[in-house]
């Protein structure tokens, strides 16, 4: 078998193996459609409404709240999408310039069909503050829009603080989970939000499978014609296997994010150690209040792209935070939006460290970045 680190558990995670063993026997012999009346569907309708149970547990939400969908990029659509398809004369939507493209490019497509989106800037900690969106919000806002924890820096977001902003000018409050759900403690309840998406793959559970939280009362149009299936508000057969691995993998990390996260801090402390000893000048990118794992190292002078190639050779995968071709190095959105300079922009690189790293590969993974920098 090929050795190599992984360290972008950020862009995805390695599937849990009590997760994948959930899932088998709905692969196989129990291949029931879950919407049929007839008692060989009875174990996979049951499947179901375990899953969104468990999953409904994980965030302090009601099972008939949780909408399954195929992940973080479908439930992002659908909420920004379904915004404009209500009578309601509010057609303005609030989100943040630093987004992933999931919001970005929903709202882009909103905003071609007339429908008005503000962009709120991140500070340089890539804090949302919540008197950014007080400045811009009034009572003609159909729906904020902010993201939990952003994909490239880690930064957690101060959620109840814009949620609450929100309401108090009677706009709906979305956000994508996609990066905090089963590594942070969420629950909707408290934090009073109306939808939140959430993918699988970001938390060990299987790709192409997600949910969407619908606060209950809250109508989102469906905007995919079809069965009546989940409610009659997400149609198409529902992908029992995949559903199952998921609500196994949530749950799992759930019953251990104390433990995970405590594990993830302590791997960071060994890089950001290492580096500092080494004398490798970076800087963090980020707040103080970060996912944990996720290191976003501006290394000045240096090329990330160059980083992240070195380090592939070495056998170790991270990422970057500019996107090259062969004329134009590309500096991430992100980066843009929290006002980093160009120089450190390009020499952006991010660790994002799951829960199967191990310290001796974090000690590896800096030992690669001394000898690429040093
Ligand atoms: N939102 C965020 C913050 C993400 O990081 C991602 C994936 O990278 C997505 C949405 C898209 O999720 P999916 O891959 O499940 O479509």
């Amino acid at each position: 078998m090929r050795q190599f680190i992984y360290a972008d558990n950020a862009a995805t995670t390695k599937l849990d193996e009590v997760a994948m063993e959930a899932m088998l026997p709905w692969l196989q012999e129990e291949y029931g459609n879950a919407s049929q009346p007839y008692s060989f569907s009875r174990k996979p309708k049951k499947a179901l409404q375990e899953a969104r149970e468990t999953i409904a547990s994980c965030i302090n939400a009601l099972p008939e709240e949780i909408i399954f969908t195929s992940g973080g990029t479908e439930s992002d659509n659908w909420v920004i999408k379904a915004s404009t398809l209500t009578d309601s004369k509010k057609r303005t939507t609030i989100t943040t310039e630093f987004e992933h493209h999931a919001i970005l490019n929903s709202c882009l497509t909103i905003e071609k069909s007339g429908n008005p989106v503000v962009y709120l800037k991140p500070t340089v900690d890539g804090i949302v503050l919540p008197e950014t969106l007080a400045n811009y919000i009034t009572d003609d806002i159909r729906l904020v829009s902010v993201m939990f924890a952003n994909n490239e820096i880690g930064s957690i977001q101060p959620i109840k603080e814009l949620c609450s902003i929100s309401h108090t000018h009677g706009a709906l409050f979305h956000t994508d989970a996609v990066q905090a759900v089963g590594h942070i403690e969420i629950d909707v309840h408290k934090l009073g939000i109306d939808f939140l998406s959430a993918s699988a793959h970001k938390f060990n559970g299987p790709k192409g499978i997600g949910f969407l939280y619908i606060k209950k009362g809250e109508i989102l149009n469906s905007y995919a014609d079809g069965g009546a299936q989940e409610f009659g508000k997400r149609a198409g057969t529902e992908n029992v296997a995949s559903i199952v691995g998921m609500a196994t993998a949530l749950k799992k990390n759930c019953d251990s994010l104390q433990k995970n996260k405590e594990h993830l801090y302590s791997l960071e402390k060994i890089i950001i150690n290492r580096l500092n000893e080494a004398g490798i000048h970076y800087s963090r990118n980020g707040s103080s209040n970060t996912l944990p794992g996720l290191l976003s190292l501006s290394f000045p002078g240096k090329d990330g792209e160059a980083i992240l190639h070195r380090l592939d050779l070495m056998g170790i995968c991270i990422s970057t935070g500019a996107a090259c071709d062969s004329k134009n190095t590309e500096i991430s959105h992100v980066l843009k939006a929290i006002n980093l300079n160009n120089d450190l922009a390009i020499g952006t690189v991010r660790i994002s460290l799951g829960k199967y790293n191990t310290s001796e590969e974090a000690n590896l993974i800096a030992n690669a970045l001394i000898k690429v920098l040093g």
